[in-house]
Order: structure tokens, then sequence, then C-alpha cells
């Protein structure tokens, strides 16, 4: 074949490789910026502390809170006299560095880390304080365990793409605690597994723990519950929800002296009570069953929800969840160029190739 020919044929296949290679670079260039997780201003609201009601009892809660754009994660501080035991770390390595310098301000011996469920928001910290109080037992209840230990290298992937240089990573690995009680200088902080709460991208029976602290009348149902801010109702369907529900009411039931929710704008944690954030997680679960029962597209879903709550944070929990919910996996990276691209594809293409990366994506998280 003369070379000209060759060139007659190949030259039209190098304009198209050259125009798929420039619209993936385009629509990759419409992703999120890693920067974004590295707050610029700082709320002032101060950390609320949360004295033992138990006379004589030395027990306090110090509720530590991420900034809004490291997604407001809590962490709380349970101390004793000599030591501190702290339930769940923030998501990345600027947000657990601060959270290491409050711990070295109580001046006390942090012995462990405890994992409620496992999401990598509020596991990843945890290498961070590793490195900074070596002795540090990292644990969680057997299945959050082993679940948050074969997700690692999909968390440390996620993180790595999401936080850049910000990422905690590499992941910790969290020892089984087989047990249903974690002392602390004689006193006894209860956990209670098996509870149902966020899902995402897992099961709907993925397991949380919740924890109560009997001295403190202290519930920390993590993200079971959230205040001031958007839930994340993804991968959740009406079984798991009537247990959520559920749930709540018998908190509603006890006796409470705080509710520590698992994301909560710091400049809301002033206005927190233990009903306030029961009931905001409960009527916010009602609401988005309406909303998701009378509702044919996520776009829907999501307009109602803004406009029953114009003053919340942490919107990016609805639309991930409701894209979730609609199995709209390329809506999952949050890249306006990626979907002006997809609108130009036909729909029903569009519906399938979601719904088998979606169905890939729940395979790679659920080992
Ligand atoms: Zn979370």
């Amino acid at each position: 074949m003369k070379t000209k020919t060759i060139l007659y044929i190949a030259s039209p296949l190098i304009v198209i490789a050259i125009f798929i290679m420039s619209l993936g670079v385009w629509i990759q260039g419409g992703g999120r910026n890693s920067e974004e997780s590295i707050p610029t201003t700082f709320d002032d609201t101060p950390f609320r502390v949360y004295e033992a009601v138990v006379p004589g009892s030395p027990l306090k809660l110090k509720h530590f809170i991420s900034e809004n754009n490291e997604i407001n994660v809590s962490s709380s501080l349970v101390m004793g006299e000599k030591e501190v035991i702290v339930f769940a770390a923030p998501a990345t390595k600027y947000s657990a560095e601060r959270l290491a310098d409050e711990i070295e301000k109580t001046g006390r011996k942090l012995t462990y880390i405890y994992l409620s469920h496992p999401h990598l928001d509020h596991a990843q910290g945890a290498v961070i304080l590793q490195q900074r109080f070596p002795g540090v037992k990292l644990i969680a209840e057997p299945k959050v365990a082993e679940i948050n230990n074969l997700r690692i290298p999909l968390h440390d992937d996620m993180a790595k793409k999401r936080y850049g240089d910000n990422a905690a990573i590499p992941s910790p690995i969290f020892e089984e605690y087989d047990s249903d009680v974690l002392m602390l200088e004689g006193r006894e902080i209860q956990l209670w597994h098996d509870q149902h709460g966020d899902v995402g991208i897992g099961y709907e029976d993925e397991p949380h723990t919740v924890v109560y602290i009997p001295d403190l009348k202290a519930l920390l149902p993590n993200d079971i519950c959230y205040f001031g801010g958007h839930m994340m109702m993804g991968g959740t369907t009406k079984q798991s929800r009537a247990k959520w529900k559920d749930q709540i009411r018998s908190y509603m039931n006890m006796d409470l002296n705080v509710v520590i929710p698992g994301h909560v704008p710091r400049s809301w944690s002033g206005k927190m009570t233990a009903k306030g954030v029961l009931n905001h997680s409960l009527t916010y679960i009602e609401n988005y069953e309406q909303a998701l029962e009378s509702s044919k597209t996520s776009d829907e879903v999501i307009k109602k929800m803004l406009a029953n709550y114009p003053d919340l944070g942490h919107t990016s929990a609805l639309y991930l969840g409701t894209y979730i919910n609609f199995r709209e996996t390329h809506r999952l990276l949050f890249n306006p160029r990626l979907e002006k691209f997809v609108s130009f594809l036909p729909k029903s293409f569009v519906k399938e190739l979601d719904k088998k990366m979606f169905e890939d994506k729940r395979k790679m998280w659920n080992l």
C-alpha cells in the first residue's frame, strides 16, 4: 500500500482519536478540586464540653467538629481523670492534626479510637492520631472492623482523588473488639451493635455501633443522627428506613442529656439539644421518604428537600444520596462537563450504563 493511501485511511482515525482524547481531558478538567478540602476560614464557635450527671463520676465529653468544607465530622473526646478515648476521627489530614492538638490540650493519655461504622469520613484521620499518639489502639466491632479493613484500598483511592495531599492515607487497620462494653477508668461505656443508619454505596443492613455513656447520659449515634445538615439517605430502602426510624423513636424514650450527631455544622452546635437532634433526624427521614414517593426524578426530590430545608448545610449529602437512590452513577462524580457530555447520549443507554456501573461499584464496596 502506498504511503499516500495509508495516510488517506489513517487521517480521519487520527482526528477522531485526538477528538476523543481532548474530550477526555476536557471532561476530567471539570472534576472537583482537592484544594477545596482545606479550610481557609474557621468557625469560632467553641467546642462544647458536657459534664457527668452521675455524682462523683470524673467523666466529661468534649465535642470536636471539623470545618464546613471538611464535612463537619463529629469526634467525641470522652475523658476520665488521666485517660481519653476518641469516638470517630475526622476525614482529612488537616482536620485530624487539629483534633490531635485538642487531645494534647486535655493533658490525658489517648488510649482508644473507636470506629462506629465502616465509612472513610470517620476512619481515615485515625492514621494521623496514631502517628501523634503511638500506642493508641484502633478498635471497632468485629463486623465493622472487617468491612472497614477490606475497603482500605477503595477508601485510599477515593480520598486521594478527593483530597489530594490532604488525604489521611494510608488508612489504618482497626482491630476487632468483640464486646458490648468499653471501660474508662472503671466507668462503663456501652456499645450497642447492629444498629441501622446511613449506608451510601453499602448494603442496607451495613452495621453501625451506637455508644451510650450512662455517667453523662450521652448517646453517640454517629451517622444515625445529623443536625443542621442534610442526611445521607443513599442506599437505604423502605425497610431499612423503617428500622432506622424505630431506633430513633426508641432513643426518644430515653432520658438523655446529650446526643452527638455524626455531622453538624460548628455554628449549629450551640443550638444542639438531645431532643432537637433526634427530632431533626426523624423528621428529615420522614420528609425525604415523602419526597421520594412523590417524585419521578432525582432532581425533583432534591428540589423538594431544598425547599423544605432552605437553611441546612451539607447539601452534598442530599445530592449524593439521591443520585445513589436513582442509580445515576455518573452524577456521583459531580462533574458538570461529564453531565453535559452524557446529555447528548441516548437516555436508555445512559440508564443501563449507570445501573451496571452501580452494581459493579456495590460489589467492590461489599467484598
Ligand atoms: Zn459520615
